[in-house]
């Protein structure tokens, strides 16, 4: 089915903008024209997938979508035991609560905002053991996610492996811009933990991505399917916590799956707490339906070679424009840094909210901040953290947008590299405790507007969009 989108006039924005507190996550999405926040259960399902919805076997226990999904994730990802959860951070909590004790260090290949916060609230610490090439923006290592494996070691060293409850393995590195871990990396990182008796859990919430760029970019790997490649990242690990709103193609949903008998009957017993029964978790029997359907078609190449083909499409338009994005392109977005976009802004005038609110004054374009806001503070000394990437990042939704999309997107980027100077920074003027750029309300510092704009790209009436007009409609 299609969409219509909305096309707002100028005045409209800044409005709206003003209302939300310069946060694009605070707007209705009836104002944003093109909506790149995230690709978080913003994809659109296939004719597939719908005919599945009316096979829902709504039974409170035992559901048949709910052995089907068991049956499918251990094809694919070939784990055992399948807990189902409402969502990714359902299956953190979970697994948070059963294997952190306090005063345990948890390493892993960057943080992730929702990951972090539930092993600091089971009393674990999060250390960071990335590679150090992820934090450079610049640098063209094709395998940026890479764990560093002296990092590992060093940490091991330091805090024992008793004190390491399990490792986490992000597949791709969401916070460094969607970036791939090499099969090599996952190998060698699961021999490392395996050698301190260290339970590897894989982030898998993007690892078909990251199966595409082993195929692509790894050697030996050129004639494996993305299937086989999947299998194989999965195989060196006990499990993994999965938010099925990306890679596997849904709306809602998510799992934790792993292999170990009496870990999983553990992770039952918390999963009829707080998500639901254990054959349903905190999703409808249809949507487990639709998510093992989606898991099918995501590993197939074609798609996900279109979808990653799109992500590049955008990038490389910004690239050859010279806006400064992140290299190389990642799997599930583009990531501007705001650093050098707008280094007149301070890192704690928030540059890259600063530049998300602007590039939705200008054109109606909705993406985010990942930089000093997601970032958050330090849970023991109470400071803002400043991490090196200071990123806006414009997330690609699967099967959603056409290629003249990504033509607005980029012209109103360009834009507004063009007039950068005027993009003014932010401050709080309202600050969440807990994940707090999901709420958190801002102000330009010493002005009204964060784009102070004689000549913006009005998508009422420029020439960007008059030739498009076919284009306002979205699949979904
Ligand atoms: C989205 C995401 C999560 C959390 O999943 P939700 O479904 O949003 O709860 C965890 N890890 C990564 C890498 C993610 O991108």
């Amino acid at each position: 089915m299609v969409e219509p989108l909305t096309m707002t006039t100028s005045p409209q924005r800044e409005r709206a903008i003003a209302e939300a507190g310069f946060n694009t996550f605070l707007l209705s999405s009836n104002d944003v024209y093109i909506d790149l926040l995230t690709d978080s259960g913003t994809n659109a399902m296939s004719d597939n997938q719908w005919a599945g919805m009316m096979l829902g076997d709504e039974a409170y226990a035992g559901s048949r979508n709910f052995e089907k999904l068991e049956n499918t994730i251990r094809t694919h990802y070939g784990f055992r035991h399948t807990i189902p959860t409402h969502q990714g951070r359902g299956a953190e909590h979970i697994l948070s609560q059963i294997l952190i004790h306090p005063g345990g260090y948890v390493p892993g290949n960057m943080y992730f905002t929702t990951t972090r916060l539930h092993q600091e609230l089971a009393g674990g610490t999060f250390v960071d053991v990335i590679i150090d090439e992820a934090h450079e923006p610049c640098s063209e290592h094709p395998f940026k996610g890479n764990v560093d494996l002296a990092k590992l070691d060093r940490v091991i060293n330091e805090v024992g492996a008793n004190n390491i409850p399990y490792f986490c393995l992000h597949t791709t590195v969401n916070m460094a811009g969607g970036q791939p871990v090499s099969m090599e990396n996952i190998q060698a990182t699961a021999e490392l933990c395996r050698a301190h008796r260290i339970p590897v859990f894989l982030d898998a919430t993007r690892a078909v991505e990251n199966a595409y760029f082993i195929k692509r970019s790894e050697a030996g790997f050129e004639n494996t399917s993305i299937a086989d490649i999947l299998l194989q990242m999965c195989g060196h690990a006990d499990g993994c916590t999965m938010s099925g709103k990306k890679d596997c193609l849904v709306n809602i949903g998510g799992f934790l799956a792993l292999n170990d008998d009496e870990l999983a009957e553990r992770a039952r017993n918390m999963v009829v707490v707080f998500e639901g029964l254990h054959t349903y978790g905190g999703m409808a029997g249809r949507d487990m339906e639709a998510m093992a359907r989606g898991i099918e078609e995501s590993v197939s190449y074609d798609h996900i070679r279109a979808r990653i083909g799109q992500v590049e499409y955008l990038g490389q338009l910004l690239i050859d424009a010279d806006v400064p994005i992140v290299r190389p392109i990642g799997g599930h977005g583009i990531f501007v840094d705001a650093k050098r976009f707008l280094p007149h802004i301070p890192q704690n005038e928030f540059p890259a909210q600063a530049l998300a609110a602007a590039l939705y004054v200008d054109s109606g374009v909705r993406g985010m901040e990942r930089g000093a806001v997601s970032a958050g503070r330090d849970a023991k000394t109470g400071e803002n953290r400043l991490p090196r990437l200071e990123l806006l990042r414009l997330t690609l939704p699967r099967r959603v947008y056409t290629q003249a999309h990504l033509d607005v997107t980029a012209e109103s980027v360009i834009d507004l590299w063009e007039k950068r100077d005027r993009i003014r920074g932010l401050k709080f003027t309202f600050e969440p405790e807990r994940l707090r750029f999901f709420q958190a309300r801002f102000a330009p510092v010493g002005a009204e507007r964060v784009l102070d704009d004689a000549d913006p790209v009005n998508t009422q009436s420029s020439s960007l969009t008059d030739s498009r007009e076919s284009d306002q409609a979205v699949t979904h």
